[in-house]
């Protein structure tokens, strides 16, 4: 009896486990199904342009262009050894860029339908929390990081979700955001 037990609970663990691994590979591998486009030359030239620059200060050589429309609207290259800066990615300079060029609030102006991030490599974990944030809809890339990337980095955000806590204090942070003048519209981020 316990042996039929064991031996159903391993069969039906062996198609949850096939299930996790089909569901993961659609999550991070999804656009494989859909075959490669093809970008514009001048907009190719400006991702090679901004990535070669990031040598100079020996960047890792990752470019970036944010589109509205087809047209450029921020650029972006590595940046982090130049600036001492992790946060300075091809990716999020671009959209900071165009946000620089065009005042904070142009993502939010753009319909977000007709914006696309375009780099030379996959965007990170970082970037891409960025570009969702930002609602841009499209996201192209040249290269891919490897699905040992993706599991490794979603690993690493499913222990970030079982470490975090609450600590007291959720109406400290609501009489910060009463000393905002646009307060309640701040509270709703
Ligand atoms: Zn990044």
């Amino acid at each position: 009896m316990l042996r039929s037990i064991a031996s159903y609970f391993f069969k039906i663990a062996k198609y949850i486990a096939l299930a996790i691994v089909i569901v993961y590979l659609l999550h991070s591998k999804w656009y494989h199904l859909s075959a490669k486009k093809n970008i514009a030359p001048i907009i190719r030239d400006t991702l090679v342009n901004n990535a070669s620059l990031a040598l100079k200060n020996l960047d890792v050589p990752i470019g970036a262009v944010l589109l509205y429309n087809n047209k450029i609207i921020g650029v972006g290259y590595n940046t982090m050894m130049r600036d001492k800066n992790i946060s300075g990615h091809a990716e999020i300079n671009a959209i900071n860029e165009a946000i620089t060029r065009h005042g904070i609030g142009i993502l939010a102006k753009l319909k977000s339908d007709s914006t696309s991030l375009i780099s030379t490599y996959e965007p990170c974990m970082m970037c891409k929390g960025m570009i969702q944030e930002q609602g841009i809809k499209h996201v192209l890339f040249m290269k891919e990081k490897s699905w040992y990337h993706w599991l490794h980095n979603d690993i690493k955000a499913l222990k970030y979700d079982m470490q975090k806590r609450q600590v007291k204090g959720g109406v400290v942070q609501d009489s910060l955001f009463m000393l905002h003048p646009h307060y309640p519209e701040k509270n709703k981020q």
